[in-house]
């Protein structure tokens, strides 16, 4: 029996698909491939105000004091700090250089949260300046900060980073032995110092772990509070999963079958692309869960103690928010199926240097058929046309996609590969100017509801010149 090559759809919005499948917004995308000669990003900055309100409408509807951060970290673009400043959410930043865009994309620095881990004095200092939230990752960095607060006689707002118990190799956090040297030292540089509560990160997606630790954080909380110390938040951070594909094709998949993969190629592991609990649909069940040793939901203990809740979604948050364009520039028939090379590199996939592969289905925009001169003769027999996707450097293992996706038509020169979903962390995380490639412009497109141009689409650089 010959190998059938697997399709894994990608979920979309109307928005996406008018953008994708629609003819003016294929001519569209085909205009922008022509101007900028070569690969690009798409963002979609009304979903992400569509996501940050969904997060925010989860917190609201449980009774919970909440407040949500974007994890910057997970897109480089300008236009989501924008958004965030502008629907009034807060921004988590993890460098100076995260600092800098957040502040001057209009997000206040008391609407900032600085995490990682042995953060520079420079960033401290501008923290403690700009009355950010410090998430404190260790003990000499608390000795650091509470130096620096002095120094500029300014007060630090500080959230501890507790290591997950569940988690004691995670290099990130303070166990409980420091959190037990570190509370009477916070309590010691009061008022130079407010210790506002506790944060954790978790790897992974479940529910079950986080809202645990959530509510052991704000017990955490309510023993500090009677040394003094004010406690009023938990910052449960980030990692709400995001829906890539449909159930029913994820679980038909087998991801270590090396036969779909050009090469045979197999991989350690794979992103969990189907997730029946995703999003603010997550942060949902997290409030809604009744925590180990607790008789009442997360939300109501968070409720009852005064314990306001923080989130710091970062993949989430661009769920649906944005989608990346190649041009084919080349087919090379290969036994079964077909080599495509596009004029772009992996390095705008992350997760193809992650030792894995971003799973779903690129979409195949052909070329308008006015231009299109393949005619009777050569017309192709019935499809699927399975093809790998290879990127336009020297590297062997410089693939876009390993996978053979069976595309509906035969792929040509000329067509875009669109890759959907990748405003999460496949955009631009590891992008590089590898072999003098200039990096892909980014592009932001909306489709404003008002004048000048009713239910048209408008586009224009991330970057404002
Ligand atoms: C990366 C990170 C996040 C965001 O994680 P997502 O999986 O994108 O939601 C939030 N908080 C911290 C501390 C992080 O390191």
């Amino acid at each position: 029996m010959t190998f059938q090559a697997a399709s894994l759809p990608a979920h979309t919005t109307g928005q996406v698909r008018a953008l994708v499948r629609g003819r003016r917004g294929a001519a569209l995308l085909h205009e922008l491939a022509h101007a900028f000669g070569g690969p690009y990003h798409v963002l979609l900055p009304e979903r992400f105000d569509a996501n940050a309100a969904a997060f925010r409408t989860a917190f609201t509807e449980a009774g919970v004091d909440g407040r949500v951060y974007f994890a910057k970290k997970a897109n480089k673009a300008a236009v989501f700090a924008e958004r965030a400043a502008a629907v009034g959410l807060g921004v988590d930043v993890a460098s100076g250089g995260e600092l800098r865009e957040a502040l001057a994309q209009g997000v206040r620095g008391q609407d900032l949260v600085v995490t990682g881990p042995a953060k520079p004095d420079r960033l401290l200092e501008i923290a403690v300046l700009q009355g950010a939230l410090v998430t404190v990752d260790a003990l000499d960095e608390l000795d650091r900060v509470i130096a620096l607060a002095a120094a500029l006689d300014r007060p630090a707002r500080l959230l501890l980073r507790r290591l997950p118990p569940a988690q004691p190799d995670s290099r990130f956090g303070m166990d409980d032995r420091e959190l037990d040297l570190a509370l009477p030292r916070c309590r010691s540089a009061a008022p130079l110092v407010t210790v506002e509560g506790f944060a954790f990160h978790l790897p992974g997606y479940d529910v079950r772990p986080r809202a645990d630790l959530a509510a052991d954080s704000v017990r955490l909380c309510l023993r500090a509070r009677r040394m003094g110390l004010r406690c009023d938040s938990v910052s449960i951070g980030g990692g709400f999963a995001v829906d890539y594909v449909p159930a029913e094709d994820w679980r038909r998949f087998d991801p270590h079958e090396p036969r779909h993969y050009h090469a045979g190629r197999t991989f350690p592991g794979f992103y969990p692309y189907h997730s029946p609990t995703a999003g603010a649909g997550a942060l949902r069940a997290i409030l809604a869960a009744t925590p180990e040793g607790e008789d009442r939901t997360l939300a109501e203990l968070s409720r009852s103690s005064g314990v306001r809740l923080l989130a710091e979604p970062g993949r989430a948050l661009l769920d649906q928010a944005g989608f990346t364009v190649f041009t084919v520039r080349g087919v090379k028939p290969r036994d079964g199926y077909a080599i495509l090379t596009v004029d772009g590199t992996s390095l705008s996939l992350s997760e193809q240097w992650f030792n894995s592969e971003y799973l779903p289905d690129p979409v195949l925009v052909r070329r308008t058929p006015p231009d299109d001169a393949r005619t009777g003769a050569d017309a192709p027999g019935p499809g699927p046309y399975p093809a790998c996707v290879g990127g336009a450097t020297c590297l062997e293992s410089d693939m876009v996609t390993w996978r053979k996706v069976p595309f509906p038509t035969p792929p040509a020169a000329g067509d875009l590969l669109v890759y959907l979903n990748t405003a999460g962390y496949q955009m631009d995380s590891n992008e590089s100017s590898f072999h003098d490639l200039p990096l892909p412009p980014k592009v932001v497109v909306t489709t404003p509801s008002v004048q000048p141009v009713p239910h048209g689409v408008r586009w224009r650089l991330d970057r404002r010149p």
